[in-house]
Parts: C-alpha cells; sequence; structure tokens
C-alpha cells in the first residue's frame, strides 16, 4: 500500500528519506508500510529507479531493506535530537555503505580448495540499492542541509523532511491543517474548563 500523503519535502532528492518515509502512522493510529512483503518491497525499489523492472526480491532482501530502514530511522532521530546514535544503527549503516556488490565471497573446501561462489543476482541489486541509500545518508547527515533535517510535528505522523524553511514543521498541508485544528480544539478545551 502506498502512504497517502505527497512525498515530504526533500524526498525526492534523497533515496534515504524516501525509505525511512516507506512507513507511516496515520490519525486513528492506522499504519502504513509500503515495504510489507517482498512483492511491495520490490514495487518499491523499482518505483524509486533502485531496482530494474522485473525484479523478484526474496523475503531476506525484504528483511534487509527494512532493518537498513529501522537503523537510518534510529540515526535520524538521534540527529534530530542532538544525541548520539545507537552504535549498533550506525554499524547496520556502515555495512551497507561499504558492501561491495559485484564482489564474490571467496570460499574453502577440503575437497575443492579456494573457490568463489558469486552472489544471488537479486542479493546483489539490493545490496547496490542499499549502498546507494546509505551514500546518500551519510552525505545528508554531514552535507550543507543536515541542520534542516527534521521530523513532521502532527503527530502521529513522524515523517522525516528536508525544511524549507526554518520554521516549517510539517511535512505536507494535510498535516499542517490537523496540527491547526488539534491547536484550535486544544484552546476551545482550555476555554471551556476555565469558564
Ligand atoms: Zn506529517
Amino acid at each position: 500500500m502506498k502512504v497517502p500523503l505527497p512525498p515530504a519535502p526533500g524526498t525526492s532528492k534523497h533515496p534515504c528519506l524516501a525509505l525511512v518515509n516507506s512507513i507511516v502512522t496515520l490519525p486513528g493510529e492506522h499504519q502504513v508500510d509500503e515495504l510489507s512483503s517482498p512483492e511491495n518491497a520490490t514495487a518499491w525499489l523499482v518505483m524509486h529507479h533502485l531496482a530494474p523492472e522485473g525484479t523478484g526480491l526474496l523475503e531476506y532482501c525484504q528483511l534487509q531493506l527494512t532493518n537498513l530502514r529501522g537503523d537510518l530511522r534510529g540515526v535520524l532521530e538521534s540527529h534530530i535530537e542532538g544525541v548520539a546514535p545507537d552504535p549498533a544503527s550506525l554499524d547496520g549503516i556502515n555495512r551497507a555503505l561499504t558492501a561491495v556488490p559485484s564482489a564474490a565471497p571467496l570460499r574453502y573446501q577440503p575437497n575443492d580448495g579456494l573457490f568463489r561462489v558469486p552472489n544471488h543476482p537479486v542479493t546483489q541489486l539490493v545490496d547496490h540499492a542499499m549502498a546507494t541509500i546509505t551514500e546518500d545518508a551519510a552525505s545528508l547527515l554531514t552535507g550543507p542541509v543536515a541542520h534542516r533535517i527534521a521530523q513532521c510535528a502532527s503527530r502521529p505522523c513522524d515523517r522525516f523532511m528536508i525544511r524549507t524553511h526554518s520554521r516549517r514543521q510539517w511535512c505536507s498541508e494535510r498535516c499542517g491543517a490537523r496540527q491547526r485544528a488539534n491547536r484550535a480544539y486544544a484552546r476551545k478545551q482550555d476555554k471551556s474548563s476555565a469558564g
């Protein structure tokens, strides 16, 4: 299922933001996950030009991608809060960042000696996609707009974005309207309880 909101600011330029925003909680605590199955994860990669049409992800690859999403979300959150990231999440990102998709691992068998087995082609594709995503994340987090990375303030939405101006607090018009309505409601409640 596709997230029924327009892309958050910065998402179309940054595959790392597209990945972290592929899961979102909508009002009513209803969660939409675009990577909820190997088929959906495949469609997501193809849609973001991270894998060619006709790719078929395995469950293992889907899990790799959702794990990376969790690591990226964690590191982005700590960046926004200005606290140290979880070392395990940083490791996860670095593993994806430094994976060389074309390298066939070296193996040994007593009868055959040393030999190399090429990775499954789909695994290679996913490794390549994850290297692209983490390269983007690493340069975004250390680049000139790193201080503008933010999370939507209109709960329950928690999408990540790059602020287009310093006071922007929400990822979409819809979230902004909800936030304003919530504030107006809170003010009304305040008044009636005070009076
Ligand atoms: Zn939002």
